[in-house]
């Protein structure tokens, strides 16, 4: 169904990235990669997404932290594989603590990398799309774009700032054929929160088996976190013909978190 796509997946050599990934190369499309890692790791990546799939597949080793370094990457897909039909905006990270002492590093890097960087990308891919009249963007927000929670200050703004982003370029983009939605995801098991398990246990005094059912599955109804093929799923359809009328979306797969 993405045969003749080509697709870019920032942050894809890991967790909900990676089974985008596989979800649109599954379908056809030719991909670039993106994301940190170690380099024979990724290439392996790489080439096995290529052989199992049957589709190009290049890598990026752009940084999120950097606009140029993100506006070749988009070059790179168009120079290598014709173009950039479909944008995935999914590198993040995560980090804990109350704001009072928030290192002020970190904060800058969580806003640059999860909301700046999507501000890059789309600028260097919307005038393909728009030259084709065709596009899908697709921010992978959270369901932190909707409702806070405490010690993840500059993660829950960056969030919901995608989420203005994601509603505004929808508006620009509106008559020429590229629709532009965002992903909430609630806790999907990946590294980013395995990772934070050991702050929040720290920020809260709690075991890591209190923080996965008091706080994790807490936030989320069906006491189950959400899967990585849940949420490639979601971005699959929203590049079929059935989703070319929901733009601007800002779209739950949480467990029922934001319904309360
Ligand atoms: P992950 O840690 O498994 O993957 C993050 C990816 O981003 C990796 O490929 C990493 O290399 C890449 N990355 C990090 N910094 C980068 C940089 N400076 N430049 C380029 N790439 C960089 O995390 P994940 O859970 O798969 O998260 C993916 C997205 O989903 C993030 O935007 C995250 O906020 C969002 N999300 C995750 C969850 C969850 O519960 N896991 C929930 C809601 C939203």
């Amino acid at each position: 169904k993405l045969h003749g796509r080509v697709a870019i997946v920032t942050g894809s050599t890991s967790g909900i990235g990676l089974g985008i990934v596989r979800a649109f190369a599954a379908q056809g499309a030719d991909i670039v990669i993106n994301g940190l890692g170690d380099a024979a790791a990724i290439e392996a990546e790489r080439a096995g997404i290529e052989s199992e799939f049957g589709v190009r597949c290049l890598y990026s080793p752009a940084n999120m932290l950097s606009g140029q370094e993100i506006a070749g990457m988009v070059r790179l897909a168009a120079d290598s594989l014709g173009g950039c039909d479909i944008l995935v905006n999914n590198a993040g990270i995560q980090h804990v603590a109350p704001i009072d002492e928030f290192p002020d590093e970190k904060w800058e890097a969580i806003v640059q990398i999860n909301l700046v960087a999507a501000f890059h990308s789309i600028k260097a891919a919307l005038p393909m799309m728009k030259a084709r009249g065709w596009g899908r963007i697709i921010n992978i927000a959270s369901a932190h774009a909707l409702v806070a929670s405490p010690y993840k200050s500059a993660y829950v703004a960056a969030k919901h700032g995608i989420a203005g982003l994601t509603k505004t370029v929808a508006l620009e983009a509106a008559t020429a054929g590229i629709t532009v939605n965002a992903i909430c995801p609630g806790y999907v098991w990946t590294p980013l929160v395995e990772k934070q398990i050991p702050d929040t246990m720290a920020a809260r005094g709690l075991t890591k088996e209190q923080v996965i059912n008091d706080v994790l599955l807490e936030a989320q109804p069906t006491k189950e976190f959400v899967t990585v093929e849940q949420v490639a799923g979601l971005a699959l359809f929203l590049c079929s013909d059935s989703a070319a009328s929901m733009t601007g979306a800002i779209l739950p797969i949480d467990g029922g978190w934001t319904a309360h």
